[in-house]
């Protein structure tokens, strides 16, 4: 079975206490390091986290927001993103906002787009 890109296992896992240090492509090791893990540190998967929102600049925009403003609502993320010059992301959360009955917040827009970036288009 080929292991998807789309994986903690692209990003190295943070040293001890918090991982095992397995270098990125690695995977992660139980202590001692004789066994391999099924799963992931959580740090690890924190750092992997990160680095997708960080490679996208529209949810970047929105998760920096979110943290600054408590209870963000997904159509203030639709504003912000307008403002930016984000227009097809902003489209895009307006018609989830819309599907939901506005039920939305920033944060679960940010994951939303994060997910349309990675399953959309090839590039
Ligand atoms: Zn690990």
């Amino acid at each position: 079975m080929a292991e998807p890109d789309n994986s903690p296992r692209t990003v190295a896992c943070p040293p001890a206490p918090d991982g095992c240090g397995a270098p990125a492509g690695e995977p992660c090791m139980s202590h001692g390091g004789t066994r391999v893990r099924h799963n992931f540190h959580r740090a690890r998967s924190v750092a992997w986290n990160q680095a997708r929102i960080a490679q996208s600049a529209a949810v970047s925009l929105i998760q920096q927001a979110a943290t600054q403003r408590r209870g963000m609502h997904a159509k203030h993320a639709v504003e912000l993103l307008e403002q930016h010059g984000f227009v097809a992301e902003a489209a895009l959360i307006q018609r989830a906002v819309k599907e939901r009955n506005g039920l939305m917040s920033a944060k679960q827009a940010a994951a939303l787009l994060l997910e349309a970036a990675e399953g959309g288009e090839d590039r």
